[in-house]
């Protein structure tokens, strides 16, 4: 999307035609998690014409005083209207949903059965580099032991759907993901011993207190911080609960016990 809306901003005449397998335009945000939100400032995202969200500060929550950060149907709802309003109404622009790129300059509709060829003189851009794999569409690459019965391996997007609670819940994975899952957990009440979270000892996560469009919500932090420093990021296998401070981070000594795990506290 962000290739598409430097190029028709900065080609005269180009004509692009997107090929996506999903259904629409938004990529893997289309089957996210219902609860995922950016992990950086809305305004820090998107496309480059557009801006994405209002540049609202946030005033309630623990990231009080910081820019908001959109959720997954808002950055469904961004690329929708970019392809709507800005990339369809260009004329110059075509969206090929629910079709699968074969190579050798071949497509083919995943619903009609169509086949479309690419002409020679037209370039191929392949975008989907960088793309990642998510949970909801890929195979834990791990086993459950045989005598595990009560156990369950769910995606994390069927979180949000669980018919009933569940005595513990194994959390596996470091990365943002993981991170809103355990915030999830915590945010609904599940007891923090009874979240165990696994995890290798490598990941850094930056504080997100620090990397702000600007510099006025920073100022208005009053004591507020979402980091993690290297102290809680030391145990391969640990149970998820408060960040304590850390000392190599000078804001993040500044969190209020549990106010990163508590969220729902301050509803
Ligand atoms: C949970 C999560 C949160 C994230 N949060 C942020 C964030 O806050 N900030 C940030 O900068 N980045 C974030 N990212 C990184 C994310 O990779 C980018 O935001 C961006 O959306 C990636 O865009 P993309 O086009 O590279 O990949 P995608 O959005 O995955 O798009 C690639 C598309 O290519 C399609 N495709 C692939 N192969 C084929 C084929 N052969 N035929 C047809 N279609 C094909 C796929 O269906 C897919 O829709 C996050 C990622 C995840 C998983």
């Amino acid at each position: 999307m962000a290739f598409t809306d430097a190029l028709i901003d900065h080609a005269d005449g180009a004509r692009v035609a997107m090929v996506d397998r999903r259904h629409g335009a938004g990529g893997h945000w289309l089957e996210a998690y219902p609860f995922v939100r950016l992990h950086q400032a809305s305004l820090f995202y998107g496309v480059a014409s557009t801006p994405l969200g209002d540049g609202l500060v946030q005033h309630r929550g623990p990231e009080t005083g910081l820019y908001e950060r959109a959720s997954k149907f808002e950055v469904c709802a961004y690329y929708e209207s970019i392809l709507n309003n800005r990339f369809l109404e260009s004329d110059r622009v075509e969206l090929f949903s629910a079709c699968e790129y074969l190579g050798d300059r071949t497509f083919v509709s995943l619903v009609s059965g169509e086949q479309f060829e690419v002409p020679e003189r037209c370039r191929i851009v392949d975008a989907h580099y960088l793309a990642p794999r998510i949970p909801a569409e890929t195979r834990p690459p791990f086993d459950v032991a045989d005598d595990a019965d009560d156990a369950r391996v769910i995606p994390v997007n069927d979180l949000a759907r669980l018919g009933h609670s569940a005595d513990e819940y194994v959390v596996v994975g470091s990365g943002q993901t993981a991170t809103d899952a355990c915030v999830w957990l915590l945010s609904h009440g599940v007891d923090p011993n009874s979240i165990c979270w696994i995890r290798p000892r490598e990941p850094w996560m930056l504080n997100r207190a620090m990397v702000q469009p600007a510099d006025g919500p920073r100022r208005a932090l009053s004591g507020v911080g979402v980091g993690v420093g290297p102290r809680q990021l030391s145990h391969s296998r640990c149970r998820a609960g408060p960040a304590g401070p850390s000392p190599a981070h000078p804001e993040a000594s500044q969190v209020p016990p549990g106010s990163w795990s508590r969220p729902t506290l301050d509803r």
